[in-house]
């Protein structure tokens, strides 16, 4: 493809295989994978958030310091006990510090508590604790008879003192390796959990780090794909603009052509017509039509058959359009109130998804009036305007023939100038000519317009009488030969001319097979008037004497 200037149109890239080309399969792959990619990060911030909490755990502590009380407040209890024992407490202090180890043990969710795990975990030291709670409830219980009765039972108090003092300490050294052991426990189960946490966190950095790099190449690759698209679009602009000025200069160059087109057909000589055949419509019609047709200014609709004056020509126009879809030099007749001759063209077309008509025609009224003067020329014969010998018998021929499929009566008389060879030879040749167109005008002016008359040569004349008898005809032809008998010339040199004719008649028989047995039973009729004596008219059974 080529620019106005010659120059090759620039193309945008083709699709696929361009480097240049936006993807957008790598685009949703793209983000297919910072999806899942996001998706795994949510998952794993979970995952590593899930362990922070098992990290952040408090029950690890309160094991820690639940067994760490429970031990403070027996040490407290064996101290008082101890103290009990000296009288330097009293019992009721004793029984508030054993109250106070019991609830420090109380397991009905008031206080801290082993937790399930530690019971799991480290069974023996659940299994100690709760051995001790009993012990100290028969201690409380054994102590309270005691202070209710008074002073007098310090004895059994110092007894129960004793077993607590006792007691206590074992428990106090199997409590603290208890403290230890809880204590190893938790620093262990921390340092596992910090250690999932760790490796969490390296799972979550290494997805984030995934979702960086997909997000970070899903932004280079929309920028890319943005840069490519403006380049495309600057491309699209520029490809726009260059059809826009091939579109304006095509337009140009059909309206020039356009332009051009009507001008040669507006000046040309013949007529030009574009019309749909349905409507009427006209596409085209050039001036030349419109001023033969009479119009100011173009139609707005035609109908092309109407263009022709003769109504038989214009039904074979419209066979021809129909039959064939076109019609060569058809020579017709054109508008309505001055027709003129034309020479037709015409093709069956399609407009505008519109059948039309295309027609061309070329005046040849000047060609007409020649080729009917041709034909005049050639039919008549120049001295007496009469039909020349052949026109006469082309015509008689078609008029007997008329005559016979009719059944109707026809005749005709065979007229010669009597000693017409003396008209010449004592006045002239000019003055023959002169007699001869006498005679014509005579005997045309005795006959009907339905009447044929010829000169058949020299001075002899032929004339056919449809309708006529041999009757009829002698009637006729007497009447002929009376005014020529009559009538009164002069010659050009002003000498008096008279001249007589003589004539043979025929009637149509059955045994006539055509206009020339007729003629010649006429001419032998004349033959015989001309043997009689002239001026005279013989009908052929008359002059023949045959029925
Ligand atoms: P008939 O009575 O037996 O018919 O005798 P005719 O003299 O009329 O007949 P003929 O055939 O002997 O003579 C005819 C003459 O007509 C001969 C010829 O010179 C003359 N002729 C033929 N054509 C013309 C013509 O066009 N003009 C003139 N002036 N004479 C012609
Ligand atoms: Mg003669
Ligand atoms: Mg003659």
């Amino acid at each position: 493809m080529q620019s106005p200037s010659g120059r090759p149109l620039p193309r945008l890239a083709a699709s696929g295989d361009s480097p240049g080309q936006p993807h957008p399969h790598a685009t949703f792959w793209l983000l297919a994978m910072v999806a899942t990619m996001a998706l795994a990060t949510a998952a794993t911030l979970w995952w590593t958030l899930r362990q922070t909490h098992v990290l952040a755990q408090p029950h690890q502590q309160n094991d820690l310091w639940y067994v760490s009380s429970v031990h403070n407040e027996l040490a407290r209890v064996s101290l008082l006990a101890r103290k009990v024992r000296a009288r330097e407490a009293s019992p009721q202090d004793l029984q508030e510090r054993l109250e106070v180890l019991f609830s420090t043990l109380d397991t009905s969710g008031r206080g801290p508590h082993v937790s399930t795990r530690l019971q799991n975990a480290l069974p023996e030291v659940a299994q100690e604790l709760d051995n001790l709670r009993p012990l100290v409830e028969r201690w409380s219980t054994q102590l309270a008879p005691l202070i209710a009765q008074g002073n007098g039972n310090a004895k059994a108090v110092g007894a129960i003192s004793a077993d607590i003092v006792r007691q206590s300490d074992a428990l106090l050294d199997r409590l603290r390796k208890v403290v230890a052991t809880v204590h190893l426990f938790s620093a262990q189960e921390a340092s596992h959990a910090r250690q999932q946490l760790s490796e969490r966190f390296l799972v979550l950095s290494t997805v984030l780090g995934g979702l960086l790099l997909g997000t970070a190449l899903l932004i280079g690759k929309l920028v890319r794909d943005a840069g490519l698209a403006r380049a495309a679009s600057r491309q699209l602009v520029l490809a726009n603009r260059q059809l826009e000025v091939r579109v304006a200069s095509r337009t140009r160059k059909i309206e020039e052509g356009r332009a051009l087109l009507s001008f040669i057909l507006n000046t040309s000589p013949s007529d030009v017509v574009l019309a749909e055949v349905e409507s009427g419509r006209v596409h085209f019609i050039n001036r030349p039509l419109t001023a033969r047709l009479g119009l100011k200014a173009p139609p707005e609709t035609l109908f092309l058959p109407d263009l022709l004056h003769d109504p038989e020509t214009r039904e074979r126009f419209t066979q021809a359009m129909d039959r064939y879809g076109q019609v060569d030099a058809m020579e017709a007749l054109i508008g309505e109130h001055n027709p003129s001759w034309s020479s037709l063209s015409a093709r069956l077309i399609e407009v505008e998804g519109q059948l039309a008509h295309l027609l061309w025609g070329f005046d040849i009224s000047t060609h007409k009036a020649l080729e009917t003067q041709l034909r005049e020329l050639a039919t008549r014969d120049a001295l007496s305007g009469l039909l020349n010998r052949r026109a006469f018998l082309e015509r008689s021929t078609a008029l007997f023939d008329h005559c016979r499929r009719h059944g109707q009566p026809c005749a005709v008389l065979m007229i010669d100038i009597d000693h017409f060879k003396h008209i010449n030879d004592r006045h002239g040749h000019q003055t023959g000519d002169v007699a001869i167109r006498a005679c014509a005008e005579a005997i045309g002016h005795a006959l009907r317009d339905a009447d044929l008359l010829g000169r058949l040569g020299g001075e002899e004349f032929a004339a056919l009488l449809p309708h006529a008898t041999a009757d009829s005809a002698t009637v006729v032809a007497e009447r002929i030969r009376s005014a020529m008998a009559q009538m009164s010339l002069a010659s050009p040199q002003g000498q008096p001319l008279a001249f007589t004719i003589s004539i043979g008649v025929a009637e149509m028989a059955p045994h006539h097979s055509g206009i020339d047995p007729l003629l010649v039973d006429a001419d032998q009729a004349l033959y015989r008037a001309k043997a009689t004596g002239r001026n005279k008219v013989l009908a052929y059974e008359a002059a023949i004497g045959q029925p």
